[in-house]
């Protein structure tokens, strides 16, 4: 089988999507790809949610439904169990962000703990994610970053974080489901990094339960991950990382400017390229000590781990290695890799409609800043049409 041309194989990759279907995920990615209409599209949504106009029908019929398993659990399970009858798992991301109190959560830890029993008991949900956001206010994120002294009240906030990651952590242990943490902004990034080493030392004694994200378009992490590696070494803990390149750029690189420090970004695409490819190597070479959950569309990072895996005699299926692409995106990806016997599992977003909308906004920019994913989920959907109808 010629490596380099499994993920053109559409039938595989669309064989769950009915003929309308795979019509709209046309009609969207047409839409998305011009920059204008998603900047107008994103304005206008903005807005309209915010002045309660009745546009969520409209949102749920298109994007929503596209890249969301739906509002809440309960509705992702028909996408859950359709993508598993193809071998392709599923981790189901409670997408509500952006919020800033201690209800909200206490909510978001009480419904990951909820989807940790869940998946539990269920083979399709290898893995629960959240953010470190999610747990606890941004501010105290940053704070903590910052080296800048939290007062009374925040002090009691900070271990009421530590007590939330330690509720989830725990109970993934228990329930030996793995946790994946999702990276965000550098400005917060040290704290998160430092509770999830943490969690790490407690709960990976045996194996990686707890993963950390590096962001690869930080052109500091691999260094970060040679001194996580070797204080693993020394306390005896197995290390859990997702890898990606990062989602959020322009913010990274527009604060850096405005706030007069070197941007942590990488110069270019080229070097985060680089970057991630190089670290790829170095965990599957350390596979004994570290596991890996490759988050990624890229095409080619994608074969370079297929070829390294079978370079370093890994076996398509090990325990450690992990691929996944985000749901609405890269089927031609997930959906050929699970073929061939890789351990495959995308994100199902989900939530309330108004709630995920950042997450939307996100996805929608992402896939028209990268123009080059966007006509090749383009090209690979007219060629299954074209297939179709032959
Ligand atoms: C399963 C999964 C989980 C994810 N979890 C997270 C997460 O926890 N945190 C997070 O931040 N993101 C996360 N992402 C998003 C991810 O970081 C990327 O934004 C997205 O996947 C696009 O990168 P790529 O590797 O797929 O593809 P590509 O299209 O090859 O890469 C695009 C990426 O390259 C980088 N890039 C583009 N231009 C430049 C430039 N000029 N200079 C330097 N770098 C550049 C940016 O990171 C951009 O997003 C996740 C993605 C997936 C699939």
């Amino acid at each position: 089988m010629n490596l380099k041309k499994l993920f053109d194989n559409t039938t595989t990759a669309f064989a769950l999507k009915s003929d309308s279907e795979l019509e709209r995920a046309y009609f969207l990615f047409k839409m998305i790809s011009n920059e204008p209409l998603v900047r107008i599209g994103t304005a206008v949504t903005n807005f309209a949610i915010k002045a309660h106009l009745p546009v969520q029908g409209l949102i749920r019929a298109t994007v929503f439904d596209h890249f969301c398993g739906g509002v809440n659990e309960e509705d992702c399970m028909p996408v859950v169990d359709k993508m598993f009858a193809k071998g392709v798992c599923s981790v189901l991301d409670y997408s509500v962000e952006g919020k800033e109190e201690e209800e909200q959560f206490d909510a978001v830890l009480n419904k990951t703990i909820e989807l940790l029993e869940f998946a539990d008991q269920k083979d399709a949900m290898p893995f629960v994610v959240f953010k470190p956001s999610g747990l606890g206010r941004f501010l105290i994120w940053e704070k903590k970053t910052a080296n800048i002294e939290l007062n009374k009240e925040e002090e009691k906030e900070w271990t009421r974080i530590e007590k939330r990651f330690d509720i989830v952590c725990k109970k993934a242990h228990e329930c030996d489901v793995a946790v994946l943490i999702d990276g965000e902004e550098s400005w917060m990034q040290d704290a998160a990094d430092e509770l999830v080493t943490k969690m790490m030392r407690r709960y990976n004694k045996e194996k990686a339960i707890v993963y950390n994200t590096l962001q690869l378009y930080r052109h500091d992490r691999l260094e970060y991950l040679y001194q996580l590696h070797e204080e693993a070494r020394v306390h005896n803990f197995k290390i859990g990382v997702k890898i990606v390149r990062g989602a959020y750029m322009e913010k990274e690189n527009e604060r850096a400017k405005e706030k007069g420090y070197p941007t942590p970004i990488c110069k270019d695409k080229k070097q985060t390229d680089q970057n991630f490819n190089e670290t790829m190597h170095y965990i599957l070479k350390n596979l004994a000590d570290i596991s890996v959950f490759i988050g990624t569309h890229n095409e080619e990072s994608s074969y370079l781990a297929m070829s390294l895996m079978r370079e370093l005699t890994i076996a398509k299926n090990d325990f450690r290695v992990w691929f996944g692409q985000l749901y609405g995106m890269s089927d031609h990806i997930s959906f050929n890799l699970s073929e061939e016997g890789y351990n495959v599992a995308k994100y199902v977003p989900f939530g309330p409609v108004r709630d995920v909308m950042p997450y939307l906004i996100r996805r929608a920019e992402e896939n028209t800043s990268v123009a080059g994913q966007t006509s090749r989920e383009l090209n690979l959907l007219s060629q299954e049409k074209e297939r179709r109808k032959l």
